[in-house]
């Protein structure tokens, strides 16, 4: 069951929509910090270019809240990405719309367009029909390289489906491959790390890989929950009391399907989360009333990096303890560079994991690092995306 992509259909003459992912970090003044984004569609671009196709791109920027807002024009972003692809990519004033459509028709093979924030318009997020029909109006077929905006089932990503054939463009297609590949089809061991702050953002992304791993490590303030539900005290450590029965049900639930859990046998403590703020490594059972856990101790990376050694394939989302702060970032290092050392196909995702692998100069070193935040979650937890689900199967 694979979507079908640009490959699969002729482009030549034809006007291309295409949903791309330009939600790019700015600073306060609107410059583009990190253009990773912009950097990952230029394969389908060019592809399409290459091939014959006119490109019209469409993407939202930021929460404009279904009003035109200049502080949130995709103006920068067609000036970073007319660099990056050498030639000028004029931006239309709005996404639909007479002027727009003026614009758009005319376009020749090889020419690109940008509309402006799709966002502008309430009736994006709210798959408004009308809205999706004024954005189908703008080509002939749609491509959806947007992998991180496929969990929301918006005109852009799921409307405009209704109304053009609909395929997928080389980044979703990459990201689709190879989260399929380490759930679906994993070398044996596999294993999921889960890291991350709360249990209570990943139940469903703990329930999906225990049914799928053989071997699943637990770190971060997740972590501390599981570790109070066995009976050890946590000090002032961030954890979710109420959801220590949950937390015995995902054991149990290990248990029963054999899937072996790693849960931390030493953490670094601290006296609060500050770099400067009195830390040290203890047992889980001394974490002294008044410290809360912070990272993985060195026991536990010890642990954890040797046990990853052995494995075949390693899906991994949330760091090990409070990365950002970086005293505190040694298990969330030990754990991204065993898992580049393994040799293991291996995927990372998430927002501040992915953050935390490119810090540490260690994404090269990943078979594939994801795009989405919130879409890759979804993939996790074993959800079909709409966006996904939206385009023509194979
Ligand atoms: P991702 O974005 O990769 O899915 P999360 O958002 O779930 O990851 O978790 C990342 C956050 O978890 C980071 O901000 C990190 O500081 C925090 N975190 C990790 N370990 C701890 C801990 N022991 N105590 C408090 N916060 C933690
Ligand atoms: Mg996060």
């Amino acid at each position: 069951m694979a979507v079908r992509t640009i490959d699969d259909v002729e482009v030549q003459g034809r006007r291309v929509l295409v949903r791309v992912d330009y939600n790019v970090p700015r600073d306060d003044q609107g410059a583009i910090t990190d253009d990773t984004r912009i950097r990952a569609t230029l394969p389908t671009i060019k592809a399409l270019l290459g091939r014959g196709a006119a490109v019209i791109l469409m993407s939202h920027l930021g929460r404009p809240k279904g009003a035109p807002n200049p502080r949130y024009s995709l103006a920068p972003v067609a000036r970073r990405l007319g660099e990056l692809l050498g030639r000028p990519v004029p931006l239309a004033p709005d996404c639909v719309g007479p002027e727009v459509e003026a614009q758009a028709k005319p376009l020749a093979p090889g020419q690109v367009l940008l509309l402006e924030n799709l966002r502008f318009h309430a009736e994006e997020e709210a798959n408004d029909p009308t809205f999706a029909r004024g954005l189908a109006d703008l080509g002939d077929m749609y491509v959806n390289d947007a992998f991180g905006s496929a969990h929301r089932a918006h005109a852009s990503t799921v409307g405009v489906t209704a109304y053009l054939p609909a395929v997928a463009g080389y980044l979703m297609q990459a990201e689709l491959d190879a989260l399929h590949r380490v759930l679906d089809a994993p070398g044996h061991p596999c294993a999921a790390v889960i890291g991350g702050a709360k249990v209570s953002t990943k139940l469903g992304v703990l329930r999906n890989l225990i049914g799928r791993m053989d071997r699943v490590f637990i770190g971060g303030g997740m972590a501390n929950t599981f570790l109070y539900a066995q009976g050890h005290d946590l000090g002032r450590s961030l954890l979710e009391a109420d959801l220590a029965g949950e937390a015995r049900s995902v054991l149990d639930e290990a248990a029963r399907r054999r899937v072996e859990i790693l849960l931390p046998i030493d953490l670094i403590v601290a006296e609060a989360v500050d770099a400067n703020a009195q830390r040290k490594s203890v047992e889980i059972d001394a974490v002294p009333a008044d410290w809360m856990a912070v990272d993985i101790g060195p026991r536990t990376c010890q642990l954890f990096a040797g046990t990853l050694a052995g494995c075949k394939t390693v899906v991994w989302n949330g760091p090990m303890g409070v990365f950002e702060v970086a005293p505190f970032a040694a298990g969330t290092k030990a754990v991204a560079q065993a898992i580049a050392d393994s040799g293991a196909v291996s995927v990372v995702g998430g927002g501040d994991s992915v953050a935390a692998v490119e810090e540490l100069g260690l994404a090269d070193k990943m078979t594939h690092v994801s795009t989405g935040g919130g879409a890759t979650l979804e993939f996790l937890e074993g959800k079909t995306l709409p966006g996904v689900a939206a385009l023509g199967q194979k």
